[in-house]
This record gives C-alpha cells, structure tokens and sequence, in this order.
C-alpha cells in the first residue's frame, strides 16, 4: 500500500528504531512512547486489521511478538506488559497496517494509573 505508514516503513522510505525483523515480521519503538520501551509489531504484509489475517499470517506474528514481548522483559525487567491491538477506528485504530503494541508497566512511574 503505496500511502502506508508502516508499509513506508517496511520499504525503508521512512525511518524506525528496529527492535527485531524476520521474513514475516518487523518490530520497532513506538514514535509516542506510552511508556519506556513502548514497541510495535507489524507483518510485513498490508493487512488492514485481525478481520483479514489468515492463519499462516497469524502463526508467523504471533510467534515474533511472543518473542519480542520476552526480550523486552528480559532487557527491561517491567513489572508487567500489555498486549494491545486496535481494530477499526472506534476501537481507537489510527494506522490501519495491522499492529500489536507492546506496552512494558514500571509501575507508578509509568503515570498511566
Ligand atoms: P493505533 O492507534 O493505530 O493502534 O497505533 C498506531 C501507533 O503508531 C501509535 O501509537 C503511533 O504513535 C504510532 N506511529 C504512527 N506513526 C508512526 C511512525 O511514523 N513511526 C513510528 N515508529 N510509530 C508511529
Ligand atoms: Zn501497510
């Protein structure tokens, strides 16, 4: 998808701080760190949300934010994680190149209550 952020991204046309790439799978820190650490995992296929993964798709991701979501806590040691996905623009969607925010909490630091 030519007018695609995170497409830009994958392409190299935009830059991203690079946590982790496979064949499938790039994962890189948010612009707007929600909190220290905060990164994001996209397939490196358009798909707009969850509605049009397919299961290869699915396994490939899945697996590369598993991984990721484990080098983040072994390298920032957070008190606990979130995994979140936003699908369509009422759920608060604003890129829509499927994504999983990986949102590390320190603790009251963080601000997020
Ligand atoms: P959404 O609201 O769609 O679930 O999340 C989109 C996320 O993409 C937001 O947290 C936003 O900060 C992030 N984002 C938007 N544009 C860019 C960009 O150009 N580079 C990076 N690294 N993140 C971006
Ligand atoms: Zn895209």
């Amino acid at each position: 998808m030519s007018d695609c952020i995170f497409c830009k991204i994958i392409n190299g046309e935009i830059p991203c701080a690079k946590v982790y790439e496979d064949e499938h799978v790039l994962a890189f820190m948010d612009i707007m760190q929600v909190t220290k650490g905060h990164t994001l995992v996209i397939p490196k296929v358009h798909k707009e949300n969850v509605f049009e993964l397919t299961p290869d798709i699915s396994r490939n991701f899945f697996e590369a934010v598993t991984k990721v979501a484990k080098a983040v806590k072994k390298q920032l040691n957070p008190k606990g994680l979130n995994l979140i996905n936003n699908n369509g623009e009422e759920a608060g969607q604003t890129v829509f190149h499927y994504h999983m925010h990986i949102i590390p909490r320190h603790g009251k630091e963080d601000g997020l209550g």
